[in-house]
């Protein structure tokens, strides 16, 4: 692609990134309280004054207003900063190290529901279904491409991906975890992760493939036995919580989108 046009269509997307990033802060507040995602407009919880279009600008609104309500003076969680701008810099990561495609795109709209996951299950210890839905319809976008161009290209280099590699990798991924989740229940007589956790993986191998999953299961296991570690030493690791294992998948699956298949890659030319 010509070089403006690449630069021209990599504003306009981390524009794109920015409203989809205010978007994500409705979710992750509605959602898991199963309010609509539409009505009512933005409102201040405190005081019900409608947010105006000047208020709801991605980041600069939070800025110019201090994070504060501009008619009750209630404070805005950093929360919804905080979301706005990693989903920017994570979009900008996506773009810095693959070719605009189909493939660029789709990854940037997982990380964006990565965000939400990571938030909500952090908070509320489920991961929607809906979100895991979202993950699955771009898996299979994502497989349907692949059946026509396999490359992925980018700075790392190119990797080929076939669909049915992403077929084995939602079915593989979600059987294995599976067996993982029951086998935790029969050994420890308590609930270890979620289904949610499960549907997950799965939705996540489909979009990834079968060789990036096995990576993400076992990154994402490790970034969890990490926290747990850290947590353990600092003295603050409550038991009795119910423990969210998505934002650990959700890092690793992260991680694996942008390196994966250079990692795989790597790896498999030892042989
Ligand atoms: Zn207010």
């Amino acid at each position: 692609m010509n070089a403006a046009v690449e630069i021209v269509c990599d504003i306009f997307i981390a524009l794109a990134g920015l409203c989809i990033g205010s978007f994500l802060n409705v979710l992750i507040y509605r959602l898991p309280l199963g309010m609509s995602l539409i009505s009512p407009p933005s409102h201040c919880p405190q005081c019900n004054a409608k947010i105006k279009w000047y208020d709801n600008i991605p980041l600069v609104s939070y800025l110019v207003l201090r994070g504060k309500c501009r008619h009750c003076g209630q404070k805005i969680p950093f929360r919804y900063f905080f979301v706005e701008l990693s989903n920017l810099i994570l979009w900008v990561a996506v773009l810095a190290v693959f070719d605009l495609s189909v493939y660029s795109v789709a990854y940037a709209l997982i990380t964006s529901v990565l965000i939400a996951i990571v938030f909500i299950d952090a908070e509320h210890q489920i991961i929607p279904d809906s979100l895991n839905i979202a993950i699955a319809a771009i898996g299979i976008v994502i497989t349907v491409y692949s059946a026509f161009f396999p490359q992925i290209t980018g700075v790392l280099g190119s990797a080929t991906v076939l669909w049915w590699e992403y077929l084995a990798g939602g079915f593989g991924a979600a059987l294995l975890f599976a067996a993982v989740y029951l086998l935790y229940r029969l050994i420890r007589k308590k609930e270890g992760m979620g289904l949610g956790d499960v549907k997950m993986i799965g939705a996540l191998g489909l979009a990834l493939g079968y060789k990036a999953a096995l990576l993400l299961i076992g990154l994402s296991a490790i970034f969890a036995c990490i926290y747990i570690l850290i947590m353990k030493i600092a003295g603050k690791l409550q038991a009795d919580k119910p423990f969210a294992f998505g934002p650990f998948i959700a890092g690793a699956a992260y991680a694996c989108m942008l390196a994966g298949n250079y990692v795989i890659g790597l790896y498999l030319s030892l042989f």
